[in-house]
């Protein structure tokens, strides 16, 4: 067996950028081709969303990159959602129950910035920004790489090559044309806006800096993060088509009537709304799942292998997971790739089938059922079971957000909790109303022990 020299990644996006850092820790040379400019040095637009949610498996991989510090000043701790009521009410809904259950928001463009300067610290990591690849020959090993500013076309050779392309993936679509994995996308028929609420005129965030707010409204809701320039950014979720969608709202006179009328509280917050909302590019949201994920020498990760819908936050976090991955199972087999990439690819793509489930039923709990008394109810109840026997009951947000239990195992743990918390909520309206020795005694009977360390 011969450990590779040099690995070539195509894509310096969020996972590409950690994946080159953990390969030039073990000692690998890199070579990074990404299409875009550098946005260290070019201001260009940051793409999808301006900022994301960190959250538990995102910080182990950045901790085992030994980055968490210079990241850490860029984080904003949010400890719950907000949710606006229609009325204009307010309730703050925790996330957890400890201290230390919180998730971040953070800025695409400073992590992916700081990930692209560690990795060139290495000395063994080289990017080419405004190197789009092209195509592969995966029997001679040889990628196509246009060079963006002169045009031309040049052929590279590569050892191993690892698709972190994204959404889109040239990677991935060349080996589905050798018939080599077929995928399957499927597209939401809701997208999203961005809009941006300013700070205040002395420099402050003008709503509650530590939460997600969220305005969940039934078919559509709007969320936003806090970033550390007192800003926020608000992104609208909404159908494509129908009574209220991006179809709909086509002038200034229904935006505002739209915004007056539905997001009243927040409304006066976004100072320049109609050219936000007609300026900005409306993004497409889907699933993507593939059946196969690597095909001789060419590894797909991240988004290029499992694009998800963002409404559990863990599109980021779950590529940052299989970079860990990739990089214990690459240390056990002893750096053969050729043992290690069909193990990391049948770990990991039943987790990421899993959480792409988990993220599309979480579209309708941030909209919809957070509105339901009933929804408050049973988060109660949790958290007293969760206290109770923390060992065997763990919400499942907690179980996907601030622990590292398998994706799989927490949808089907989940599914479990659920139907106990429908079994202990029924005809109750309050905690103290609880059968909670009877919860214990089901949690006992249908959840087997887990002992799982997670912080
Ligand atoms: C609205 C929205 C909100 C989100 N919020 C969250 C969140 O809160 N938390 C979270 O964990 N995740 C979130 N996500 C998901 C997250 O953005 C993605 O999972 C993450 O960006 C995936 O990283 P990646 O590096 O795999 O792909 P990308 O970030 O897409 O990076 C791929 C890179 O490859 C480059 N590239 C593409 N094609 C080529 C080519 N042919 N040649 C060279 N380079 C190429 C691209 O330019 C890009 O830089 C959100 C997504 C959206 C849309």
């Amino acid at each position: 067996m011969n450990k590779p020299k040099h690995i070539t990644v195509i894509g310096a996006g969020l996972v590409g950028s950690l994946q080159s850092i953990f390969l030039a820790q073990k000692g690998y040379q890199v070579t990074v081709f990404e299409q875009l400019p550098d946005i260290r040095k070019e201001s260009i637009p940051a793409g999808r969303s301006i900022n994301l949610a960190l959250a538990n498996r995102g910080i182990n991989a950045l901790k085992a990159a030994g980055v968490m510090d210079v990241i850490k000043p860029l984080l904003i701790p949010m400890k719950g959602r907000m949710l606006h009521q229609e009325s204009g009410q307010l309730q703050f809904q925790s996330y957890g129950q400890r201290p230390e259950e919180v998730i971040y928001s953070v800025s695409r463009a400073g992590l992916v910035s700081l990930l692209r300067d560690r990795a060139e610290a290495t000395g063994l990591v080289k990017f080419y920004f405004k190197h789009e690849l092209m195509a592969i020959d995966f029997d001679n090993k040889i990628i196509d790489i246009r060079n963006v500013t002169t045009e031309e076309t040049q052929n590279h050779d590569f050892e191993y090559l690892i698709g972190a392309d994204g959404g889109g993936s040239q990677v991935r679509e060349s080996m589905k044309a050798l018939k080599e994995t077929s995928f399957t996308s499927e597209l939401l028929n809701h997208s999203y806006k961005e809009l941006t609420i300013p700070p205040s005129e002395s420099g402050e965030h003008q709503m509650r800096r530590e939460a997600l707010h969220i305005w969940p409204r039934g078919e559509y809701m709007l969320i936003a993060l806090p970033n550390p320039d007192g800003s926020f950014t608000a992104t609208l979720f909404m159908p494509n088509e129908g009574e209220i969608s991006f179809y709909a709202i086509k002038t200034p006179v229904q935006l505002n009537l739209f915004f007056d009328k539905h997001f009243t509280d927040v409304k006066p917050l976004i100072a320049d709304l109609e050219t936000d909302y007609f300026n900005n590019p409306t993004g497409y949201l889907g699933t993507i799942r593939c059946d196969d994920w690597y095909h001789k020498e060419v590894v797909l990760i991240g988004d290029a292998a499992h694009a998800i819908v963002p409404f559990h936050g863990q599109g980021m976090n779950a590529g940052f997971e299989d970079c860990l991955a990739l990089n214990e199972i690459l240390t056990e087999s002893k750096e053969s790739w050729e043992q290690a990439l069909p193990v990391f690819v049948k770990s990991r793509m039943v987790n990421v089938n899993a959480i792409a489930d988990m993220a599309l039923e979480n579209y309708v709990e941030m909209r919809s059922t957070v509105r339901d008394p009933k929804f408050h109810l049973k988060k109660q109840i949790a958290f007293e079971l969760e206290r109770r026997q923390p060992n065997h009951f763990i919400p499942r947000y907690s179980m996907v957000m601030f622990h590292s239990i398998p994706y799989t195992d927490a949808q089907n743990r989940g599914k479990i909790q659920t139907k106990i918390l429908e079994q202990l909520s029924e005809h109750v309206t309050s905690l103290n109303e609880v059968d909670l020795v009877r919860g214990e005694r089901l949690v006992l009977q249908k959840l087997p022990r887990i002992d799982n360390q997670p912080y």
